[in-house]
């Protein structure tokens, strides 16, 4: 069959709430064209995030009422600790509310200042945790994994020139080395099991410790099997166990590939390392065996892990993300490739030319998008990067819209909606206009500024 169906059943529905274009041109108005400040009422297709926002299986809502609320050794963080470790056979697991707690305290073990952290691409809390302690966070990623146009399958590798250069240059400061999988900013793409090892391979020459920021592990390990040759009759589960084998520790965010809407963890080899963690996390999370977590959470994460590594979910999962991308190419729509693992990026520069870069043009189109069709997408562009600490405007390198797909949530019809409100953007795109900033805030000004188009 050619055709790959969603490989689920939907047992409860939530109603999306429709409206009509001259009620969205309202509404985004009353927003102040940030998509940020919508109602998610007032959202047909949410694509805001991939990041807590999954559909919870039957499963993970009968062990939800499984969740052992007793405050230290609870049954329920046993089962969560095994579920990890069945995965990433890791010595210490240790629960955080969220992923950024897991690298505030890892930041807290490693960080200081003229420190340096290389990884592919640092994701944006990472970095502000490494970089509040003084840390310099340094992004090594191949060449190829910066031109969204350019076909490769592993865009998410790490430059092991640039990462060798760095440690005989540098080494005395570099605490720690990492690699995101699959490399979030970067696109969504996937790192490799050959520069996995490699990477590792460079750890032990300079005696550094390697750690994995692990939020889409299944997906990357999937791409290892479909795209790294050697790979292609190994299981999912043992791809995983693999890439974990080559590392001290890993950061994770549940609210990614655990099918959890909360929840995270640090898991370290190291007892002194892991007891320096402990005592961070009763500071700041809670004790070690819920560590911010309900117990009813850390059953949805055991349940969630279980189904993750699904090879029929791993397939649909992939397959409905470049479908959308091939079926966006094929209208004319310019689009990162090839499709990464979470994501759909538009690229906006090639989209709207006219639209200079200190006028938004990704902005442009996420705001033209919901007008047209109800879809909230986020820019990833001059509008999040831009302000520079001098305050000045600078362009950031380029113009993305992203659309993230909640796993488990919208089905094909849903898609081909989406692709169909591309069409009539594409017809119109040389009447959009770009935007300017009436307010903004201090810092990450994406999340709260007010704009306006700009006048034709
Ligand atoms: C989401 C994410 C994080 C942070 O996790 P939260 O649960 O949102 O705190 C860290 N790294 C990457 C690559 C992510 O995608």
């Amino acid at each position: 069959m050619k055709t790959i169906i969603e490989p689920f059943r939907i047992k409860t529905v939530e109603p999306i709430r429709m409206t009509t274009e001259e009620q969205r041109k309202e509404l985004i108005k009353a927003a102040d064209y940030n998509v940020f400040s919508l109602k998610s009422e007032d959202v047909i297709i949410d694509l805001l995030t991939d990041s807590g926002t999954s559909a919870m299986s039957t499963k993970q809502w009968a062990a939800l009422m499984q969740g052992d609320e007793s405050y230290a050794g609870s049954p329920s963080y046993y089962h969560f600790e095994q579920a990890v470790k069945e995965l990433m056979p890791f010595k210490h697991i240790i629960p955080t509310h969220q992923g950024r707690a897991a690298e505030a305290i890892l930041s807290s073990i490693f960080g200081g200042e003229g420190k340096i952290v290389p990884n592919n691409t640092h994701f944006d809390t990472t970095r502000a945790n490494f970089e509040s302690t003084g840390i310099t966070a340094l992004d090594l990623v191949i060449e190829e994994g910066k031109d969204p146009a350019l076909e490769h399958p592993f865009k998410g590798n790490m430059d092991l020139d640039k990462l060798e250069d760095l440690l005989r240059e540098s080494g005395d400061k570099i605490p720690l080395i990492m690699t995101t999988v699959t490399n979030n900013a970067g696109g969504g793409q996937p790192v490799s099991m050959a520069n996995i090892r490699a990477t590792k391979a460079l750890c032990d020459k300079y005696d550094k410790p390697f750690f994995i920021d692990s939020c889409r592990f299944a997906e990357n390990a999937y791409f290892i099997k479909i795209r790294e040759e050697a790979y292609a009759d190994t299981s999912v589960v043992d791809i995983v166990r693999e890439m974990y084998s080559y590392a001290d520790g890993m950061t994770m965010s549940a609210k990614k590939d655990a099918f959890a809407n909360m929840g995270g963890w640090l898991a370290l080899n190291d007892d002194d390392w892991a007891e320096q963690a402990r005592t961070r996390l009763i500071m700041t999370e809670g004790f070690p065996t819920y560590g911010g977590l309900s117990g009813r959470d850390l059953e949805c994460i055991a349940a969630g892990l279980k189904e993750i590594v699904d090879e029929d979910y791993l397939h649909y999962r992939i397959r409905s993300i470049a479908y959308i991308t091939e079926k966006l190419d094929a209208i004319g729509i310019p689009v990162m490739k090839p499709g990464g693992g979470h994501a759909v990026f538009i690229d906006a520069k090639k989209m709207l030319p006219h639209i200079p870069a200190l006028q938004y043009p990704a902005q442009a189109l996420a705001v033209q998008l919901y007008i047209t069709g109800g879809i909230r997408g986020v820019e990833i562009g001059s509008f999040m990067f831009g302000r520079q600490p001098d305050g000045s405007e600078v362009a950031a390198p380029m113009e993305l819209v992203r659309l993230a797909m909640p796993r488990r949530v919208y089905t094909q019809s849903q898609a081909d909606y989406m692709i169909e409100c591309f069409e009539e953007i594409y017809k119109k795109a040389g009447e959009i206009n770009g935007m300017e900033i009436t307010w903004e805030p201090g810092s990450l000004r994406h999340f709260t500024s007010r704009l306006k188009p700009v006048d034709a």
